[in-house]
């Protein structure tokens, strides 16, 4: 009886281990890195006279949800960078946003993000329907701009589609959150 007992807590061990060694696998190989990072850990954005006002706190929100995130990397305001968030009328283009980097080797030197107005934006705290929410876009592509790259989760921020409707991207997954930390270390 007593032996029993003990092989199926042997049994349950073993499927726990198995578990914890899949969740590990599954994060591990869900965010992904580009070849290149800030190498000062930050990085300083303006924002175009392109972009309306009516979308700064949104911007500022997608900045905060990365300087919020476990890593020694943040975002802050530089009127006189390089690096922009800027809008422009595509409609030939299907993108919603772009985030084209220059870099160096292993280190970016700068970083242009760009909204494309041709599609139909929301700045609501609730996205309205047929509209893509400007916080959530944005920081989809502020995640690029700190040198990630997609991630194979479905419900993560740099999850490489963009849905109308919707604003779950605007708060980041614990994998996203995996991913600036593989990249810039921990606080
Ligand atoms: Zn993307």
């Amino acid at each position: 009886m007593k032996i029993e007992t003990n092989s199926k807590r042997i049994l349950a061990c073993g499927i726990v281990i198995c578990l914890v060694l899949l969740s590990t696998i599954g994060s591990a190989s869900a965010y992904s890195l580009k070849s290149y990072w800030w190498q000062d850990e930050k990085a300083g954005f303006k924002i175009d006279s392109s972009v309306s006002t009516t979308w700064h706190n949104a911007l500022n929100s997608a900045m905060d949800e990365w300087n919020d995130a476990p890593s020694d990397f943040y975002y802050y305001y530089d009127s006189s960078s390089d690096n922009k968030f800027q809008c422009q009328y595509l409609p030939q283009e299907t993108w919603n946003g772009l985030c084209s980097t220059t870099y160096s080797g292993d280190s970016i030197i700068k970083t242009i993000i760009t909204l494309n107005t041709a599609k139909s934006w929301s700045t609501y705290s609730i996205c309205l329907p047929g509209k893509m929410d400007v916080q959530s876009t944005a920081t989809h592509e502020f995640g690029h701009a700190l040198g990630l790259a997609h991630s194979t989760y479905s419900d993560a921020t740099m999850w490489q589609y963009g849905y109308t409707g919707t604003t779950w991207k605007r708060s980041l997954h614990s994998d996203d959150e995996c991913g600036i930390r593989a990249m810039y270390g921990p606080e």
